[in-house]
Parts: C-alpha cells; sequence; structure tokens
C-alpha cells in the first residue's frame, strides 16, 4: 500500500528523484519497472481494477503513481519531463493500463480547488486505491457541447438534490466514487450554472447500466440519478464555477493521448501480418505500409516538439490538439489498412491461433472510439482553426 505522504523516506526519495537528470531518471525508472512489474505485459484491453493494483500500488509505493502532484500531498513534485518519462517507459515496457481518474484528474482538482478536509480524506485514499472513481459529464443531448448539459442539483439545506442521467460513464460499474458536472442554475447562461460535485457510487438513487460496445466489452455505463442527496460539503470550488474548474483539468494528459505508441503499435501488427500473408510482394501495400511509417515518423517528431513546447513554457498551447489528431487518426487509418489487408482473417471474433498478436477486428475495434472520448476529430479542428489559425467561429 502507499506510504504515508510525509514521512521522512518519501520525502526523501522524492528530492533524490527530482535531483537526477531526466536522462538519469529515465533510466532508473526503466529498470525499476523491469524488476518490478508482475501482471501480464501488452494487455489488449484495460483490465478491472482489481486486476491492476499490484501494479497500482506498487507504483503508489515507489512514488510513480502520482509524479506530478506536491510532495505535501504524496506525490513526488516532479517536473513535467519525468511525469512523461514514467509515462512513456511504462507504455514502452507494455504495462497494463489503469483507471487514472483519481491520479490525473480529481486529484490535481482538489489540491487546487479542495476544502483541507476534502484534501485530507480523499488525497490517500486516491494514493491507495481505495476509491475509484468515474467522469460523469456527457448526457444525452450534451457531449461535444458538454455546457448544454441538464442534469440537475437543487439545493435543501445543507444537501443537494440530484436528478437526471449521465452517459458514457466509463467504468461507473468499477467505480466507488463520481465526479461530476451538475446544473446547480438554470437562470444564467449556460456555462455560468454549472458546478462539479463528488459523490459516492453507493449513494441511494444512483444506478448504473452497462452499455455493450462493439467489442462485446461493457466499460461504458449509463448512470442515473433519482433523487440523489450530496452534502455541500462535496461541491469541488465555488458553487457555479464548476466550468472553470473542469477547464484547469486540460493540462499534461493532452500530451498523453498524443503519445506515438498506439499507431507505433498498430503498424508493428500491420508488418506482421504482411509476412503472413507475402504482402511485402505486393507493391500497393508497400507503399502504404511506408506511407504510414512516414506519418508515423512525423508524429513522433510532433509530439517531441509539443513536448518540448511545454517543458520550456511550463503551459499547454491550443496547438496540442493537433497530437490528438494526429495520433488517433493514424490509428484509424493503420487498423482499417489491416482490415483491407487481412482478408478472411479480418473477419475473426478471436485471435489467430498460431498468431495472438493478430486480432484484427479487435484492434480494428478499439482504434474507432479514440476519436470520439476526450474530444471528437471535429471539436479539436474546430480549436485549431479558431484558436491556432485565427479563422471566424
Ligand atoms: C470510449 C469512450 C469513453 C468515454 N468516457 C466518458 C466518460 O468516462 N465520462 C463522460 O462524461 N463521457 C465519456 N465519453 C463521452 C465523450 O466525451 C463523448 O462521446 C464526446 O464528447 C462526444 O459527444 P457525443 O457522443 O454526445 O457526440 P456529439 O457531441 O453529439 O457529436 C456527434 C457528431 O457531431 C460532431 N460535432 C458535434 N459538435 C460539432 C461542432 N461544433 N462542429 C463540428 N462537428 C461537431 C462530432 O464531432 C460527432 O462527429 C466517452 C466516449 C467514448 C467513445
Amino acid at each position: 500500500m502507499t506510504t504515508d505522504p510525509m514521512t521522512t523516506e518519501h520525502i526523501a526519495r522524492a528530492a533524490a528523484d527530482a535531483a537526477l537528470t531526466d536522462e538519469e531518471f529515465r533510466l532508473v525508472v526503466r529498470d525499476w519497472i523491469a524488476e518490478t512489474y508482475m501482471l501480464e505485459r501488452n494487455l489488449r484491453i484495460r483490465p478491472s481494477f482489481d486486476y491492476a493494483r499490484p501494479w497500482y500500488n506498487a507504483l503508489s509505493a515507489r512514488g510513480f503513481l502520482a509524479p506530478g502532484w506536491p510532495v505535501e500531498h504524496g506525490g513526488s513534485g516532479l517536473s513535467i519531463m519525468k511525469q512523461v518519462i514514467i509515462v512513456e517507459e511504462q507504455e514502452r515496457f507494455g504495462c497494463c493500463r489503469m483507471n487514472e481518474m483519481g491520479v490525473v484528474m480529481v486529484g490535481p482538482l482538489l489540491i487546487r480547488y479542495g476544502t483541507p478536509e476534502q484534501q485530507q480524506f480523499f488525497l490517500p485514499k486516491i494514493l491507495s486505491g481505495e476509491i475509484r472513481w468515474c467522469q460523469g459529464y456527457s448526457e444525452p443531448g450534451a457531449g461535444s457541447d458538454l455546457a448544454s448539459l441538464r442534469t440537475e442539483a437543487v439545493r435543501d439545506g445543507d444537501e443537494w438534490v440530484v436528478n437526471g442521467q449521465k452517459i458514457w460513464t466509463t467504468r461507473a460499474n468499477d467505480a466507488t466514487w463520481i465526479f461530476a458536472l451538475l446544473r446547480t442554475d438554470k437562470t444564467v447562461a449556460k456555462h455560468a450554472g454549472i458546478s462539479m460535485f463528488l459523490m459516492p457510487m453507493d449513494s441511494p438513487g444512483i444506478t448504473v447500466k452497462g452499455i455493450r460496445d462493439l467489442t462485446g466489452g461493457e466499460e461504458l455505463c449509463h448512470t442515473f440519478f433519482e433523487n440523489v442527496r450530496v452534502p455541500h460539503a462535496n461541491l469541488v470550488g465555488e458553487l457555479n464555477k464548476g466550468w472553470a474548474v473542469n477547464s484547469s483539468l486540460l493540462g499534461l494528459e493532452r500530451v498523453y493521448v498524443g503519445l506515438p505508441k498506439h499507431s507505433a503499435h498498430g503498424l508493428a501488427r500491420l508488418h506482421d501480418l504482411m509476412t503472413l500473408t507475402g504482402a511485402w510482394d505486393d507493391e500497393a501495400a508497400v507503399d502504404r505500409f511506408t506511407q504510414f511509417q512516414l506519418d508515423l515518423e512525423d508524429h513522433i517528431a510532433l509530439y517531441e516538439a509539443a513536448l518540448e513546447q511545454v517543458v520550456r513554457t511550463g503551459e499547454y498551447p491550443a496547438n496540442i490538439s493537433l497530437l490528438k489528431l494526429s495520433q488517433t487518426e493514424l490509428y484509424h487509418r493503420i487498423t482499417e489498412a489491416m482490415m483491407d489487408m487481412g482478408g478472411e482473417i479480418a473477419g475473426l471474433f478471436d485471435p489467430l491461433v498460431e498468431h495472438d498478436n493478430l486480432f484484427l477486428s479487435n484492434q480494428f475495434l478499439l482504434a474507432r472510439p479514440t476519436t470520439i472520448y476526450g474530444g471528437t476529430s471535429e471539436v479539436q479542428r474546430n480549436i485549431l482553426a479558431t484558436r491556432v489559425l485565427g479563422l471566424p467561429k
């Protein structure tokens, strides 16, 4: 389990990590992962929290789970570059992905906006994995246009009464708490009447229903609220300022979505497929593969330039939207080529017995939502058009 945030050992270890150069730190992280990682590598899907728990706890105990949080809150206070190195080295080794919402989203929110009571209650429980979060933002009718959300909280003394419905709540069926944007004032402009609340998922009146996706999984959920009572103490930040609270979240995760790993992994599988089917003799197929390889090199250059800019300025420029677009759309095109070149293998709903790294339909389907969640491609293009190119809205 995690260490007490303020032990001498914790402070000394964070200081030692901070004192290393980036190159030295990368080697320390790389060796530590190779010695410590205890779960299956390169899993095709994100596993349940219970499966990932040993790795979550190991990262937490080493100070690599919340490397960007300040030391006084149990983090390691490391630079952006060192935070990225920890992610990159996990990706390189093929460590499993976990539910990181607590660490990446809720923790930083509470560190910035939370009351001392909220910080003392939640932060250690996030580091220990005792609380697992889901994100209650999207609603039927409020996705890209999130500010149109209608799930409402009405004040009743020291409590709020919540009614409405969220949708696409990832892992609501595996979470113990939800952080949700709720409408707390219907009389003002839509961005101005939204507040953020934290609610236990076992609150009377919350029900969750899984949504079966194309891969057969039920990670996505409907979350219904019927007269759910939430203490006023669970409001994060100021009342009706939830939009600003949420906007402050848009930080490092925008760099992470641009990690070249998914496309690189897809391209390696396309290479395997072409070897299996003898497609290296087919000029058109080789041309297509070469184009992807060049596009991947372009993307890596873009990623490194964006990262360098963030590290140098400490800010996340609007053109970072390009990273998500470039990575997810390349991943789309690579998995489309897999389907084109796979012939009858492409129609299988199981991995190939002799080549279990080739599971084309699954790779194709897993690529589809990447251009939707975290802001669709069209929304990213709108951001680039208006905020980077200065085109009219
Ligand atoms: C795998 C996955 C996990 C998710 N997890 C969560 C989660 O945990 N919590 C949560 O709250 N939400 C989650 N979402 C929801 C996600 O944030 C929304 O799906 C996304 O914001 C798009 O909203 P929408 O689905 O309502 O589509 P819409 O906003 O209705 O968009 C439909 C289409 O119209 C286009 N469009 C919309 N507005 C514009 C515009 N102004 N200009 C041009 N085109 C436009 C879109 O690009 C899209 O192609 C998840 C989604 C997916 C796919």
